[in-house]
């Protein structure tokens, strides 16, 4: 071989600094993706690991030994930690911290009892199971990019495999001490497997970041941040360019009095009934409906009349929903209305803007009525689109 094997490991180590570091960068500029942050500190714990068995390799003293159990268990642990973080978005310490411990105490203890042999038997499967644990919250996550996380599960466990080979071949030595650094040609093989699995996994987790980053972006781009429910834009996007289907209506919502609401109980209070609205809103609705704020305290729906007179009916119950609720604010209950324009669907298809039209005049009604209620837009064909908006 051109290369022993202790180059080789340094130069693995060299690369999962690098992989480290870059990781890292990617964590600094978006500071939120705290996975990568975990990621990171796995990764330098299993680096310093790799450099402490290079000098046990080279120099089998107890203390280097020791020294790469403690940092590769802690590191693979950790590594294990940041998939079940992309996975559930939440960081479990403790969970990191038992498998960790568990896996040291498995592999010191024979360690400092001088059976070395027995020791790495157990370090290989302790980093094996940690490793095969980590593919499988990758596994779990393949809905989400089947692509690069089919990759990555596939090279933890290809990994894990590695050393359980190693585990494998000492099992069948027999061998409870070694007196160095076990070297046999599960070890090459490991250390091969691992140079690869560590590019690999290492470009595709840097894929996947940026995935999830486009597709975070795209999601932000088309939701309003205080409710939930699509925007304007989202709104107009669907359904802004094309003709309507002939069966769907427009209803238009604006609460009633919204602004002394903000004035009397405060700002909060104003984007508490705001967020509970939209709640009335999407639990009284359709699955196939679109909800969307348009605004201020104006929302819209759009749903398909399966029957004539179905959004009606719907805009009546969203209306009787929320002048039930109470919303409770310091020292009295409040309890808001809403007024509802509909435009109902018609037999000759119009664009969304001309239904949108239509709801908003009809809102327009339904206010100088005398608020909390529901109008229906009448004849649409006389509507121009011009006078209707400037009536709303
Ligand atoms: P009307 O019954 O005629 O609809 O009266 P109104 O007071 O509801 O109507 P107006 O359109 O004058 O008031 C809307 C208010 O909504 C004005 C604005 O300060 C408030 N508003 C707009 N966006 C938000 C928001 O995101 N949060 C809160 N709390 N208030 C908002
Ligand atoms: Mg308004
Ligand atoms: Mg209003």
């Amino acid at each position: 071989m051109m290369l022993d094997y202790n180059s080789l490991l340094l130069a693995l180590g060299v690369s999962a600094a690098c992989l480290a570091v870059t990781l890292m960068g990617s964590w600094l500029v978006r500071r939120a993706e705290t996975v990568l942050l975990t990621a990171t500190i796995g990764l330098v714990l299993v680096v310093s690991g790799i450099f402490a068995y290079s000098a046990y390799v080279s120099k089998p003293e107890l203390s280097f030994g020791i020294a790469n159990f403690v940092l590769f268990h802690a590191g693979f642990a950790t590594i294990w930690g940041a998939g079940k973080q992309f996975l559930t978005g939440r960081l479990a310490i403790p969970a990191i911290a038992i498998r960790a411990l568990a896996a040291m105490v498995f592999s010191i203890v024979p360690m400092l009892s001088g059976y070395d042999g027995l020791a790495f038997i157990a370090d290989n499967l302790a980093i094996a199971l940690l490793l095969f644990a980590t593919a499988r919250q990758y596994w779990l996550a393949r809905d989400e990019a089947p692509a690069p996380l089919l990759g990555i599960a596939a090279l933890y466990t290809l990994t894990a495999i590695s050393f359980v080979l190693c585990a494998a071949v000492l099992i069948s030595e027999g061998r409870l001490v070694l007196g160095k650094a076990p070297s046999n040609w599960a070890e090459d093989l490991s250390l091969a497997v691992c140079i690869a699995g560590m590019t690999g996994i290492g470009a595709l987790s840097l894929a996947l970041h940026q995935w999830r980053l486009a597709a975070r972006h795209r999601l932000e781009a088309i939701t309003d941040p205080l409710t939930g429910l699509l925007n304007r834009r989202a709104l107009f996007d669907q359904y802004g360019t094309r003709p309507m289907d002939p069966t769907t209506a427009v209803i238009v919502f604006d609460i009633d009095h919204f602004k002394s609401v903000n004035d009397c109980y405060g700002h909060a209070t104003g984007d508490r009934v705001l967020k509970i609205f939209a709640d009335e809103l999407s639990a009284n609705c359709h699955p196939d409906d679109t909800v969307a704020r348009l605004g201020g305290e104006e929302f819209a729906l759009v749903v398909k009349e399966i029957m004539p007179g179905r959004a009606e009916v719907a805009a009546e119950r969203i209306r009787k929903a929320f002048e039930a609720r109470e919303v409770p604010t310091d020292d009295e209950v409040l309890k808001c209305t809403v007024s509802v324009g509909v435009a109902p669907c018609r037999a000759k298809p119009l664009d969304f803007d001309a239904m949108l039209s239509a709801a908003d005049k009809a809102l327009y009604v339904a206010k100088r009525a005398g608020r909390n209620r529901v109008e229906l837009a009448g004849h649409l064909h006389s509507v121009p689109s011009g006078i209707a908006r400037s009536a709303s």
